[in-house]
């Protein structure tokens, strides 16, 4: 279909590209590489061939999250944002910006998350997963207490936050010792992203702030196969262990949540998710440049669903999510 809008679709700074290093194989890396740094060139050549009209950029992964030096964090931060902004001005028709966040500090996230969106013009956030903290080993996410004033100005701002995955530590890792193929995207993401998301449904967050969207990629982190189990055990709202939000996990999924097709290319993965969450809150994306927009956009355009919904997930949805023009 022709203007395809994809929103986790990730670009690098000289100061974040080696965070992406060691994902793929070595023969691929500079081919990787050359493809992070670049915006107007070969990025604008594969959109125009796959008729995906925007990207809504990114930094890549882990990046901000794992620097564990608050005042470095919001320096790189800072820097990537202004980066990205400068690309964004020269073709705003084709890109625009999600903001990188020092989310070691809550308040010095506020305040960039502020920035970006009220100076720079960028139309929401995309944070990898937790954050470390002065000790490397630390692990930092998002319910706890000291992050809900964050969370009071992303509501304020209206603008969504895409939870993006990054690998656990290794001194969480230790189910994975032995098999570093089960790392990175092709497990340890998802379940480390998950798990985060259940946290912040499960912490009242959304009962607090019930206007937050919260966007999570790759067809919702296996978060909708699982739905029905996590809340039929829920009988956890009645009795031990009770957890502290008022609502069951579906209904904040169902109304605080979007998912992307972010590097999960398969049909019958996103006729579950439609099932799950609707056609409404589903949005087309591709994991550029760790995905090719070629295997996300030729696989979407066939994919065995209604036209109306194709241009909903492809298209319309993300105009009205991100409230850009032509919605
Ligand atoms: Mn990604």
């Amino acid at each position: 279909m022709k203007g395809k809008i994809g929103l986790e679709e990730h670009f690098a700074i000289e100061d974040t590209i080696m965070d992406s290093h060691g994902f793929l194989p070595e023969e691929i890396w500079p081919e990787l590489k050359s493809r992070l740094l670049d915006v107007q060139e070969k990025r604008l050549g594969f959109m125009d061939k796959f008729d995906m009209e925007m990207m809504i950029l990114s930094l890549n992964a882990p990046a901000i999250q794992a620097i564990p030096d608050t005042s470095k964090a919001d320096e790189i931060a800072r820097r990537s944002n202004d980066a990205l902004a400068e690309e964004v001005a020269k073709r705003p028709d084709r890109f625009q910006g999600l903001a990188a966040l020092p989310m070691q500090d809550p308040e010095l996230a506020a305040a960039e998350l502020k920035r970006c969106v009220n100076d720079l013009g960028f139309i929401g956030a995309l944070v990898n997963g937790f954050s470390q903290k002065d000790d490397a080993d630390s692990c930092l996410y998002y319910d706890l207490d000291q992050y809900w004033p964050f969370w009071q100005v992303v509501e304020e701002l209206d603008v969504p936050f895409y939870l993006h995955p990054r690998n656990p530590l290794e001194s969480q890792s230790r189910i994975y010792e032995g098999h570093p193929w089960l790392l990175g995207p092709t497990w340890a993401f998802a379940q480390e992203t998950a798990v985060h998301a259940l946290r912040l449904m499960c912490s009242g967050l959304f009962d607090k702030h019930p206007k937050l969207q919260i966007i999570l990629g790759h067809m919702g982190e296996g978060i909708p196969y699982s739905l029905w189990r996590i809340d039929n055990r829920n009988s956890w709202t009645k009795a031990p262990p009770k957890y502290p939000a008022k609502r069951l996990i579906a209904e904040y999924f169902q109304e605080n949540f979007y998912l992307t097709t972010s590097g999960n290319f398969h049909t019958r993965t996103l006729i579950d998710a439609m099932m799950e969450i609707g056609a409404d809150r589903i949005l087309f994306s591709s994991d550029y440049p760790f995905e090719g927009v070629e295997e996300a956009a030729v696989w979407f355009d066939a994919a065995g669903i209604s036209e109306d919904d194709r241009m909903k997930i492809g298209r319309t949805n993300s105009l009205k999510l991100f409230k850009l023009d032509g919605a």
